[in-house]
């Protein structure tokens, strides 16, 4: 039977969309301990910051919205966008890549946010 190629060598851009899908609900978990952190008086701390943040543009911050918008993240190949700014506020903001260096693994950057994700397998 054969196999389609891209199963044994994935193409940089599958590595992408795989490692961004695996952030979604990461960002979902920050924005439950960011409202948690609020909510017992934590406001310092980065998850409750995020929050704030995202109040501060005009966004409600709610666990079931952050939680539908995490399940529906769905990357594209070539226009990537952002996981937090997704969860978090629902906009889409395009992440721009940096090539891997023998320190490190390509990494997309978010300017809107400041999040980096790294392509990795890992
Ligand atoms: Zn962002």
């Amino acid at each position: 039977m054969n196999t389609p190629a891209a199963e044994i060598d994935p193409t940089l851009e599958e590595l992408r969309i795989a490692a961004l899908v695996r952030q979604a609900p990461l960002e979902f978990a920050r924005v439950v301990y960011g409202l948690n952190d609020r909510a017992n008086g934590r406001a310092g701390t980065m998850a409750a910051e995020e929050v704030a943040r995202t109040l501060r543009q005009g966004t409600p911050v709610t666990r079931e919205r952050a939680e539908q918008r995490a399940r529906a993240y769905l990357p594209v190949a070539g226009q990537e966008h952002c996981p937090r700014c997704w969860v978090f506020n629902g906009i889409k903001s395009p992440l721009q890549y940096r090539e891997a260096t023998d320190e490190r693994p390509e990494t997309g950057a978010c300017k809107i946010c400041g999040a980096e994700y790294a392509t990795s397998l890992d």
